[in-house]
């Protein structure tokens, strides 16, 4: 069984080496059904709860497609107003009763802290889906994961990476959760850049990495990180976490990275990626659209990922054994209607002909 059964997923540090790298074998094994290319049987009868109280895309769908492609069924509700929250009922309270109704819950919500909170008052597993600007557990595994196939690192492993981490790295929940990951691994270098002293990493992040050996590069300027970075991780100014938003409007586009920069500071080519959504309202946007033909642009395969890690998470902290998943994958629809071809070909019966002229053969 895996050591992630029946547990709340609510921090990075509630993985190591091993129990990460079991699960991307784990997802490298579910892809074909992330794919859509196989259906799978093998949470029939689970019921997932998607409680978003903060605004999401990926997270939420990806988490959801994730349940519904093995098989699972989800409800979900995404705004306190409609629910007894807004009536005083304590998050406390909304757990108990749902651990009732679901199997595992997955929750997001604006204030950090909240969905530990809640997951202490449940026996059905939470998986923390973001919350406030503390951390991003289940965006730091899809990340890792992502590192490893772009850098083609078939063990997963990362020690020895360099990375420029860009952005908002205070704010930024995804960021710190990514370091935190990072720190599992062997002399990692940081470059940490970020566009003023207020929006750097936060000091217990720093301190934790450097605890573990790694060592920490910060600067406000590209040229510090992208020529040595193995890859580069761009973030967006997280706005909502500002206390106004023409604060936050000073430092957008402050450090976009766009394909003359990228050349110029990075032609050995490095992966880019980033967590979504990127900034796209008016340029500058912090990953410019000039980027995308690149090979090395990793952002939308790294969405991707979030399928088949989020699947492999389920399974693993439902307690379904890979043998088991793996037994339960099914045809794809399209081998499905390929059999029925080859079965009416092989029957001399042709599905375009009237019943009645085949009755008469
Ligand atoms: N989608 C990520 C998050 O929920 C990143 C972001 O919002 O900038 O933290």
């Amino acid at each position: 069984m895996s050591s992630l059964t029946g547990k709340h997923i609510l921090s990075v540090d509630d993985f190591d080496r091993e129990s990460l790298h079991s699960l991307y074998r784990f997802a490298d094994l579910l892809q074909p059904i992330a794919a859509g290319e196989r259906n799978c049987t093998a949470l029939d009868g689970a019921l997932l709860a998607s409680l978003f109280f903060e605004p999401s895309t990926r997270t939420r769908v990806s988490f959801g497609a994730a349940f519904h492609r093995l098989g699972g069924k989800v409800v979900e509700t995404s705004d306190e107003k409609y629910l007894s929250l807004k009536k005083g009922e304590s998050l406390t309270d909304t757990a108990r009763v749902f651990q009732g109704y679901v199997d595992v819950v997955v929750m997001r919500h604006k204030r950090t802290g909240a969905v530990r909170e809640y997951a202490a008052r449940s026996e059905s597993p939470v998986i923390n889906a973001g919350d406030g600007s503390g951390e991003h557990p289940t965006q730091a595994l899809l990340d890792g994961y992502t590192i490893a196939r772009e850098l083609n690192r078939v063990d997963y492993s990362l020690d020895d990476l360099k990375i420029a981490v860009v952005g908002d790295l205070k704010h930024g929940r995804t960021v710190h959760s990514l370091a935190k990951l990072l720190s599992l691994y062997s002399n990692v270098t940081f470059f940490f850049i970020s566009p003023t002293i207020g929006t750097r990493m936060p000091q217990a992040i720093r301190d934790l990495v450097q605890s573990r050996g790694h060592t920490v590069y910060e600067s406000r300027h590209l040229c510090d990180g992208l020529p040595s970075a193995d890859v580069v991780y761009a973030t967006r100014i997280q706005e909502e976490r500002f206390t106004s938003r023409a604060q936050a409007q000073q430092l957008r586009g402050r450090l976009a990275i766009n394909l003359a920069n990228y050349n110029r500071w990075a032609p050995h080519g490095p992966p880019i990626m980033h967590p979504l959504p990127r900034d796209s309202r008016e340029k500058p946007m912090e990953l410019s659209e000039d980027l995308e033909d690149l090979k090395s642009f990793a952002v939308f395969r790294q969405a991707e990922n979030g399928v088949a890690v989020r699947m492999a998470l389920f399974a693993e902290v439902l307690g379904l054994e890979q043998g088991y998943v793996l037994d339960e994958m099914g045809f794809s629809v399209h081998e499905r209607q390929e059999r029925w071809r080859k079965r009416s070909e092989v029957l001399g019966d042709r599905p375009d002909q009237e019943p009645a002229a085949r009755s008469r053969r």
